[in-house]
């Protein structure tokens, strides 16, 4: 019996409707296939059912690891590594389908490094990712809503996001405190260039540093109080960051690049 480890974020998901509903949400069948955080392989199980071309797994844990390589032997590639240290870049040089029921702790870290490292093309397809519910409830948040903020902005930004369900504690093992939701990404066609995800991070910052103040304060700090960009935007300077939908703030970050490069 393995003894889950609470600082590597181990609630693994046990109900079979569940875990069979998350590899029905798109087609895997030949198709190039990463899993984040596989833990005792329950996930992993199902999607191998679905006859990916090539399934590649990043696992931290040690123990984890090796037991997963006895288990599915050559059907896995496995990397034990940190998620965060992988360059998913380098992975595969087809677009890879992600699955994870990522570890709580790091999940926000990681899908914002995944999108931050969107360059010129996708490494993926879709994401199909379990969050916490509350972080999930961030990264889906419209404008004009107490969730909305630096998470849904950059989320929003290239991807299409679909919320697919939400998940109770008593489907995992050892069972959570909070209950999780399914959201499902797929890369948008079209979606503003910034050159640099730093600058889109950097206005989010800076105006969301204080939500409830008006934005007169972060709009004057950032471009100065520079009048035909304020013409430009046409927006009140009376509101709050939350009343700026996301193409607001991606066509800022596009000012604040012309203004710094
Ligand atoms: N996918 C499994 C399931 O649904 O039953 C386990 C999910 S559990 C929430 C998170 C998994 O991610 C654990 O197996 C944990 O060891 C692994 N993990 C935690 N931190 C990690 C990291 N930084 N890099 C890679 N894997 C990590």
């Amino acid at each position: 019996m393995i003894k889950a480890k609470k600082s590597l974020g181990q609630n693994f998901l046990i109900d079979q409707i569940i875990l069979n509903k998350i590899v029905d949400l798109v087609n895997i069948q030949n198709k190039a296939v990463l899993e984040i955080g596989p833990g005792t392989g329950n996930l992993t199980h199902h999607i191998l059912k679905k006859k990916p071309k090539k399934l590649i797994v990043i696992e931290k844990d040690n123990v984890l690891a090796f037991n997963l390589q006895n288990k599915f032997n050559e059907q896995i590639n496995i990397i034990n590594k940190d998620v965060l240290e992988v360059d998913e870049l380098l992975l595969c040089d087809e677009r890879l389908t992600v699955f994870g029921n990522l570890p709580y702790n790091i999940s926000t870290e990681i899908l914002s490094k995944w999108i931050k490292n969107i360059n010129s093309k996708f490494w993926f397809d879709s994401l199909i990712l379990m969050f916490q519910k509350e972080v999930a409830d961030r990264i889906i948040a419209k404008f004009n809503t107490a969730n909305y903020g630096r998470l849904s902005i950059l989320s929003n930004w290239k991807l299409n996001i679909k919320k697919i369900m939400d998940v109770d504690p008593e489907s995992f093992l050892p069972k959570p405190k909070i209950k999780s939701t399914i959201l499902l990404f797929v890369p948008k066609n079209d979606f503003y260039e910034i050159k640099d995800p730093k600058n889109l991070e950097t206005i989010t910052r800076i105006f969301f540093n204080h939500r409830r103040k008006m934005l007169k304060k972060p709009f004057n700090q950032i471009f100065n109080g520079d009048k035909k960009i304020l013409e430009k935007f046409n927006f009140n300077l009376d509101m709050r960051p939350q009343n700026l939908d996301y193409n607001t703030y991606y066509k800022l970050a596009q000012e604040y690049e012309k203004l710094t490069s």
